[in-house]
């Protein structure tokens, strides 16, 4: 394959500087952060890396813990959370891809519905672990999640999860919530039941991926940040990477790029150009909330709330006492190669009538910021790990809205896969089937935006029957 040079306005991934401006609340309220050194020169090594998600930093991690004699290379086009990772809602949830039980087990069966969530259940206890062992601090609290449904819809689809959970093997880790309770709990009444699953909690994601990236910096992993790669060459023994400044060889590749993937230099050569498509996802934080406020709201378990619905849709406690929300309604999909979320006035001002809507509580809510991030999807919602059609090559996209654990699982499975070793993570079902493709990015982004089209109109049916409707702009 030949070297496929960028050219200089495709250095570093779509959109970036307005990624930069429309920074998420993590990074507003970070502490200063010094980036590494991007690539200058000539490096060789055994295995390189490319994305500084949770995917990456964690396969980065891995590596060097389980062979500490192995050199890996981490680069990165910006900064270390620079993507999804450090733009999400902060909730560790027990969930898979981009499915619900009732998909996951209707596709694939309940044996593999249970395999994949054992595999989130590992990302979980990862990401517990290595908190603790290397003093990762990243406000952490294991609230477990409230999967609620929407009290118009009734609380069928809740006892079939839980029927479902329970298939899964997933029964001691989930509990159901009386709908007056629930109702008493979140002081809303447009709840029905709900179930608690004890797992996860709320945590501060970009915290999480910049502690990973020190921990695996003293394991001995060279991370190079603000170093976009440009070109893949693949056809000498060693794989060459050229960034704007430097030039990397490696043995093994891995690519860590979700929803960046088919941007990649070569994806089509690699196979890699429609294995997901890009979904713009977005939210909304509000200011602090008074000890009035939270009195009112109540929310004893401070977990983070999603609705279990065809409606996409989640409120997080924040560390610093405010409420995060992810507008399902705002989601798209991008036709062209332009990945840039503008911040979203429309969602800045309906958020406060939207959270209101759900929590009379929240009426009159400040919003401090909006933002949004790119998440992954393939055909079937399901992540895609394993090996690229060069078996040196190793990826991982696909992660969508609760893409944390299991990503952070992934970062073992490749590091793994890159070492050469058979575990039940690199024989775990999803890792080792022929992964779908999309039949063009077109029809990708034609087909995503026709499932969120459909939700959108699902939203306002919804809506126009609460009481208090929610209002959503046109
Ligand atoms: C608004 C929002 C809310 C969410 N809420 C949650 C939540 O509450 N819980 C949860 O678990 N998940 C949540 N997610 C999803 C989760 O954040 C993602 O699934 C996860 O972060 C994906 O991680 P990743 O490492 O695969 O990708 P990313 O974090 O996107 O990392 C990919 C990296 O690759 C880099 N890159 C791309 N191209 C190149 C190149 N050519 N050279 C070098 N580097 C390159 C990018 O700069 C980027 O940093 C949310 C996402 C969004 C957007």
């Amino acid at each position: 394959m030949e070297a496929v040079i960028l050219n200089a306005s495709a250095k570093r991934p779509s959109g970036g500087s307005v990624l930069n401006r429309s920074r998420s609340h993590w990074w507003n309220t970070s502490d200063s952060y010094q980036p590494a050194t991007p690539l200058i020169g000539h490096v060789d090594v055994d295995v390189c890396i490319v994305g500084g998600g949770i995917n990456g930093v964690s396969t980065a991690y891995h590596l060097k813990k389980l062979d500490p004699s192995v050199d890996v290379a981490l680069l990165e086009a910006e900064v270390v959370g620079f993507g999804a990772s450090g733009r999400n809602a902060g909730q560790i949830i027990m969930k898979f891809g981009g499915t619900s039980p009732e998909r996951l087990v209707g596709s694939h069966g309940a044996d593999r519905g249970r395999e994949a969530w054992d595999y989130v259940h590992r990302g979980i206890a990862f990401i517990e672990d290595v908190r603790d062992e290397e003093g990762i601090a990243c406000d952490y609290t294991n609230t477990g999640t409230l999967n609620v449904c929407l009290r118009v819809e009734g609380d069928g689809r809740i006892d079939e999860a839980m029927r479902l959970m329970e298939r899964m093997g997933q029964s001691q880790y989930v509990s159901y919530v009386e709908r007056e309770q629930v109702e008493q709990e979140l002081g809303s009444n447009q709840f029905g039941a709900a179930y608690h699953e004890s797992r996860g909690g709320q945590f501060n994601p970009l915290k999480l991926v910049r502690g990973l990236k020190s921990a695996a910096e003293r394991r001995g992993v060279w991370v190079y940040e603000n170093s976009p790669v440009a070109s893949i060459d693949t056809t000498g023994k060693l794989i060459t990477l050229q960034t704007g400044l430097g030039v990397i060889r490696c043995k093994r590749l891995v690519l860590a790029t979700n929803a960046f993937t088919h941007l990649l230099p070569s994806a089509k050569e690699l196979g890699l150009a429609r294995e997901q498509t890009p979904l713009m996802v977005k939210g909304v934080i509000t200011e602090p909330l008074t000890p009035q406020q939270w009195e009112q709201l109540g929310w004893p378990r401070r977990s983070g709330v999603n609705i279990h619905s065809d409606l996409f849709y989640s409120f997080a406690p924040t560390a610093d006492g405010r409420m995060l929300y992810v507008g399902g309604y705002y989601t798209s999909a991008p036709w062209d190669r332009n990945l840039a979320p503008e911040v979203d006035m429309r969602l800045k001002r309906a958020g406060p009538d939207h959270l209101a809507a759900f929590f009379p509580a929240l009426s009159g809510v400040e919003v401090a910021q909006t933002w949004g991030g790119p998440i992954s999807i393939t055909p079937d919602w399901i992540p895609h790990v394993g090996e690229a059609s060069d078996p040196r090559i190793l990826y991982a996209c696909g992660c969508w809205g609760n893409g944390m654990p299991c990503g952070a699982q992934n970062g073992r499975t490749l590091a793994e896969l890159a070492l050469g070793m058979r575990t039940e993570n690199t024989d775990v079902w999803f890792v080792t089937r022929k992964k779908q493709k999309w039949p063009s990015r077109i029809l990708a982004a034609f087909l995503a935006n026709g499932v969120i089209r459909k939700r959108h109109v699902a939203s306002r049916r919804i809506g126009g029957r609460m009481n208090p409707p929610l209002r959503f702009p046109r």
